[in-house]
């Protein structure tokens, strides 16, 4: 994939955005179906603030630290932050307090302590649970045999919503390679839904996969370096 460093980022932005309506369109989606959000780690505040100069409102950050740093510099601008990363347990409270999204929820524990931590006078903290979905030893996410069980436990949790199901697969190198977890983390999703809980997030894709996550039904795009060029 080629991801041209020559050009700004508003037109880089414009670029991605581009990519996802046309693989809608290829793909038979609903046109605006697939939100974009911008994996800002390990990229200054300068440039998150540049892309939403160019309208782009949601972000997300792997590192606790970091983004509570880049959100301080950036308090003046309504955006919407999504905390992508690996949950650690002391961590859990700058996390309930600061983000909206968690895409990577993966223990009973950690959303029991998001649950408590979260401040009653915000929205329910947004979570989609992370699937092991191609079943490497090396990948962060609960096998896809223990969703049920962890579904269950975060549905009695009063801050949290839980939208759907997130993946981070290992790259491939063609789409039909690349579709193969997409399409089973749908599968499971289909699966597990129910009329009280949808599921209706679908949260994979990145910068060398989106259109193959997209073909499978992605509904929200994780892209960092495509947007922001190489991380610092
Ligand atoms: C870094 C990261 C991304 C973005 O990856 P790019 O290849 O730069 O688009 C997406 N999702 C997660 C969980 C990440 O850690």
């Amino acid at each position: 994939m080629n991801h041209d460093t020559s050009l700004s980022l508003p037109e880089r932005l414009a670029a991605v955005r581009a990519r996802v309506a046309a693989a809608e369109t290829r793909f038979s989606r609903t046109p605006g179906s697939v939100r974009l959000l911008a994996v800002s780690k390990m990229q200054g505040a300068a440039a998150i603030r540049m892309a939403h100069g160019a309208g782009q409102l949601a972000f997300g950050e792997n590192y606790v630290q970091e983004a509570l740093a880049k959100q301080a510099a950036l308090a003046d601008l309504p955006l919407e932050w999504h905390f992508i990363g690996q949950l650690q347990t002391n961590k859990t409270r700058p996390i309930a307090e600061h983000f909206a999204w968690v895409h990577g929820l993966t223990s009973a524990h950690h959303a029991e302590r998001l649950s408590r931590q979260r401040p009653p006078d915000l929205p329910p903290l947004k979570v989609c649970l992370e699937i092991n979905i191609s079943g490497e030893d090396t990948k962060g996410g609960v096998p896809p045999a223990q969703a049920v069980e962890l579904l269950a436990a975060c549905r009695e949790l009063p801050h949290l919503e839980l939208v759907g199901l997130m993946c981070l697969p290992a790259p491939a190198e063609d789409e039909a390679a690349q579709r193969q977890p997409f399409r089973a983390l749908r599968e499971l999703r289909d699966r597990l839904a129910t009329p009280d809980c949808p599921l209706s997030v679908l949260s994979m894709g990145m910068s060398d996969d989106l259109e193959a996550a997209i073909a499978e039904g992605a509904t929200l795009v994780r892209v960092g370096t495509a947007i922001f060029g190489p991380r610092h």
